[in-house]
């Protein structure tokens, strides 16, 4: 047995980390099968927050646990929604599509004046691995996705702010990407590519 436990309750995020960690030879436990609640997320950086929802999910299970917490970073909006890019109008008690959708249209409203030129973004992600909730040497990976914020939404589709997320290497939005392409050059491929690393390096 190796267990670990994915401490997220997002639908997208089980979806994408969940096979990865099977393929790497881990026996995957849900945090929805142990607990409803969630950590609270007041740190000011991308590793505290998910330092938080990573211990909080060890208190309550007792097993080795992986979390991540992840945002946009738009340069003229002096690195806003950051930290906050979940919850970026305030919306609450709605569906995740709703809350999602409000989010964009605040940041394509916040960034009305901005020329096109000067709409540089970037995706951040960062996992953090405790092998228990007093583990005082946590694992950590990082990944950063480096686009621009489009002045309007390309297809109507796609979660979170990836509708208007543009990345010049590709050509295309991240909503027009594959699955199999995210998969591969996310912000959350990467620092889950890179946190695994560190777990299995730690495991010989
Ligand atoms: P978290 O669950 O607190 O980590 O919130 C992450 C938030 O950042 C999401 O709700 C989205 O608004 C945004 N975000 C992070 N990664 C992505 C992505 O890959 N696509 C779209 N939005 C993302």
């Amino acid at each position: 047995m190796n267990p670990i436990l994915l401490a997220t309750g997002n639908p997208y995020k089980i979806q994408e980390i969940e096979p990865v960690l099977r393929q790497a030879g881990f026996d995957v436990f849900l945090q929805k099968d142990f607990f409803a609640d969630e950590a609270i997320e007041d740190g000011q950086t991308f590793v505290e927050n998910a330092l938080k929802k990573a211990r909080f999910a060890c208190q309550k299970t007792g097993l080795p646990c992986l979390a991540e917490d992840s945002g946009l970073e738009v340069e003229a909006l002096g690195g806003r929604p950051g930290v906050c890019s979940a919850r970026y109008a305030g919306v609450t008690g709605a569906s995740r599509e709703e809350v999602d959708a409000a989010n964009l249209r605040k940041l394509l409203k916040d960034m009305e004046s901005v020329p096109l030129h000067a709409r540089r973004a970037r995706y951040c992600s960062v996992f953090v691995y405790l092998r228990s909730a007093e583990d005082a040497m946590p694992l950590i990976g990082t990944g950063i996705l480096y686009g621009e914020i489009l002045p309007e939404p390309r297809t109507g589709r796609g979660i979170g702010y990836d509708d208007v997320f543009w990345v010049p290497k590709y050509f295309k939005t991240v909503s027009e990407m594959s699955d199999e392409l995210k998969n591969k050059i996310s912000h959350r491929a990467q620092a889950l590519r890179e946190v695994l690393e560190k777990i299995k390096k730690d495991q010989v």
